[in-house]
């Protein structure tokens, strides 16, 4: 059995047995969660409960903390030490370089959303209509071509350098997804960042659904930046990070100019810092960010027992259900490709919002029904205007969720609703 299940067992978030009988009302929990008791996480890619080590951190630095790189005092000076340990811990996480830097930021679309604050004046960014929106969307200011969605992972790198060939211009930025939102596929990161530095171009990885379910070493991905969430892999909400190359991230100005990001101000000039702290104005979310250091931490340390226990629990899934006639499994990249552990489907004749609720009413199973912010993905690997449900497995699965999602789909099919 995995060490790391313990991790997630205490902070199990379904588990509503014992909840007062008036909340239970007030919070509309149905009848059935009120017995389950090993209710069945499958929403891991939408956000993942803390680990228990991250709950001990947030426990004791919250009882402690005085104010980050502001204050002379003991809390004071003890917390900025933990705040910059943080970052430390969280650049080693995805392996960043020696001059690379690590900013912190709310989560994944506040970090894309700071690159594309810094990025040179003429810079032509390549996105796929395949990626989540925040990868889509985060470039409103700036010349942007969209490569369709590509049918596999050799299809995807002669789209990039089609594109790149026909697009010359001063700066370039391909825009990478680390692992689909809505298939779970790992994307060729380091074949089509070869594509992209070959033609001069630099790469930007979205991680949010890669670095919870996989060592991530920036160099080994070749990539220059990457940005990701720390509610994603099993820290609070609030906290991500944006790491990578300093060049453009130093000379842009400051992403939020304000106290902190200010070297010195005078009555006619206003110097900003280099370094991090130029685009992290105003007062930290220390707490978060040292959450999101524990939080990798702890997953470094199970390194690739995280993999292998998420593969097995996958194969198991995805044979289960695509047996189970009239039950289609969605693919982009293929079905071969490296897969963090989602499963996205659709059931012949069942609204996915019907067969979502019944799992989660009947069967204590919480599953994510929907287009996942990936729109025009949807459109071309389910149907247009059509959405799937996805189940998406973390640390907190084991075999008999598995079990009961695929009987649970099945007695829908063979019973009805
Ligand atoms: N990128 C991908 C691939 C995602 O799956 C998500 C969230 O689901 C995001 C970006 C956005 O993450 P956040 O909402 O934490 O900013």
């Amino acid at each position: 059995r995995l060490t790391i299940l313990s991790e997630t067992r205490q902070a199990a978030p379904f588990v509503v047995q014992g909840l007062p009988q008036t909340e239970a009302d007030d919070l509309g929990v149905p009848t059935v969660h009120r017995t389950v008791v090993d209710a069945a996480n499958f929403d891991h890619a939408a956000t993942t409960p803390a680990l228990r080590t991250v709950h001990e951190t947030v426990r004791r630095i919250q009882s402690t903390y005085g104010s980050v790189h502001r204050g002379a005092g003991y809390a004071s000076r003890l917390t900025t030490g933990w705040f910059e340990q943080a970052r430390d811990e969280v650049g080693r996480f995805v392996g960043a370089r020696a001059d690379d830097e690590v900013i912190f930021t709310r989560n994944t679309t506040d970090s894309l959303a700071l690159l594309a604050h810094c990025l040179p004046a003429d810079t032509l960014v390549f996105t796929w209509a395949s990626a989540h929106h925040a990868a889509l969307l985060a470039w409103p200011d700036r010349d942007t071509v969209r490569l369709p969605v590509p049918k596999s992972a050799v299809d995807a790198a002669r789209l990039l350098r089609d594109a790149l060939e026909a697009s010359p211009a001063t700066h370039r930025l391909v825009v990478l997804t680390g692992a689909c939102n809505v298939t779970g596929e790992i994307w060729p990161i380091r074949e089509l960042a070869t594509v992209a530095h070959d033609l001069g171009a630099r790469v930007v990885v979205d991680g949010a659904q890669l670095v919870p379910h996989r060592h991530v070493d920036l160099d080994d991905l070749g990539a220059d930046w990457i940005a990701f969430s720390g509610h994603k892999a099993y820290a609070p909400y609030g906290a991500g990070a944006l790491v990578g190359r300093r060049d453009w991230l130093d000379a842009a100005s400051p992403y939020l100019p304000a106290g902190g990001a200010t070297a010195a101000v005078t009555a006619r000039h206003t110097h900003w810092q280099v370094g991090p702290a130029r685009h992290e104005g105003g007062t930290p979310n220390a707490v978060g960010a040292i959450a999101l250091a524990s939080a990798c931490a702890t997953l470094a340390g199970h390194g690739r027992s995280i993999e292998a226990h998420e593969a097995a629990l996958h194969a198991r899934l995805r044979r289960g259900l695509g047996r189970i006639p009239g039950v289609q499994l969605v693919h982009a990249l293929g079905a071969d490709r490296p897969n963090v552990g989602v499963v996205t489907f659709t059931v012949d004749g069942y609204d996915t919002s019907l067969v979502s609720q019944v799992l989660s009413d009947e069967h204590g199973i919480a599953v994510r029904d929907g287009r996942f912010c990936a729109h025009l993905l949807c459109d071309a690997v389910i149907g247009e205007g059509r959405g799937a449900i996805r189940a998406s497995i973390g640390l907190s699965t084991q075999t008999h969720h598995v079990d009961r999602l695929v009987d649970g789909v099945r007695t829908l099919v063979e019973d009805g609703p």
